[in-house]
């Protein structure tokens, strides 16, 4: 018997990287999961690997009309969601004064507005459910202002406050919210697009070395199964010990 048997998972961002991670390990423990993602090909392809309990739907979290459409094609697919993981985001390491305001409002609105769009139009879903669970990814970027991270920590501390929110107002449709915040954690994110500043936040962190992104899928299915019934508008870490130093 699978930890998620019976229940329909949609991830954001789960082209690659952690995403993608997570829906390998919720198919692998029963749920029926639709993967969402800006990188069509990349997409297609992690779903097609999983076979008939995974499907790929191209989605911009930014954008209210793909949220509409892709929560209608996923419940034609698999029926009501049960499970969403707000996942998708990007980075960006430039100081506040080189900062342009395009770049701010870039992050913001697909790490924070997105996290806040996935809510808003998935809830419908899961009322028809009767049940669900969010999980909606930050970072220790939410709990710590960063150098270089303007951006990216206002709007990792931005979903905590729409994680408690969403927790206390979803309680009467049977919907638990939580938050998880990872360290550094070997992904395209930190292997790419900002190398040098992962490279540099390891050095300092107690176990001494990145996770793989199956280390945080784990804690992701716990939140996403009925064993985490007890827990709404918490916020897990999983960094190696980075935030005690
Ligand atoms: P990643 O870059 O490998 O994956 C992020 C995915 O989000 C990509 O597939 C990308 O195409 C997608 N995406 C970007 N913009 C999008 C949009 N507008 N709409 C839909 N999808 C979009 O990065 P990752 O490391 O797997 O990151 C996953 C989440 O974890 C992110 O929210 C990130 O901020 C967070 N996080 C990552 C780390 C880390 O060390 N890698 C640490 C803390 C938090």
């Amino acid at each position: 018997m699978g930890r998620l048997d019976g229940k329909v998972a949609l991830i954001t961002g789960a082209a690659r990287g952690m995403g993608a991670a997570h829906a390998r390990l919720f198919v692998a423990e029963g749920a029926k999961v639709v993967l969402t993602d800006v990188l069509e090909d990349e997409g297609k392809a992690v779903a097609a690997e999983l076979g008939e309990n995974a499907c790929f739907f191209k989605l911009d979290v930014t954008s209210e009309s793909d949220w509409q459409q892709v929560v209608a094609a996923a419940e034609k697919c698999f029926g009501p969601i049960n499970v969403l993981v707000n996942n998708a985001g990007v980075v960006m390491n430039k100081t506040i004064e080189e900062t342009s305001l395009q770049e701010y409002m870039r992050i913001i609105n697909i790490n924070q507005v997105g996290v806040f769009l996935g809510m808003k139009y998935v809830l419908p879903s899961m009322r028809k459910a009767k049940s669900g669970s969010i999980i909606n990814i930050a970072s220790v970027a939410g709990l710590r202002g960063m150098a270089y991270c303007s951006a990216y920590c206002s709007s990792k501390f931005a979903v905590r406050a729409l994680t408690q929110t969403a927790a206390l107002e979803f309680v009467p449709y049977n919907i638990r919210v939580n938050v998880i915040h990872p360290g550094a954690i070997e992904t395209p994110m930190t292997t790419v697009d900002a190398k040098g500043v992962a490279e540099e936040f390891v050095k300092n962190v107690p176990l001494k070395r990145m996770a793989k992104p199956e280390e945080v899928s784990t804690l992701v299915l716990y939140l996403a199964s009925d064993e985490s019934s007890y827990c709404t508008g918490s916020e897990f870490v999983v960094d190696g010990g980075a935030m005690l130093v």
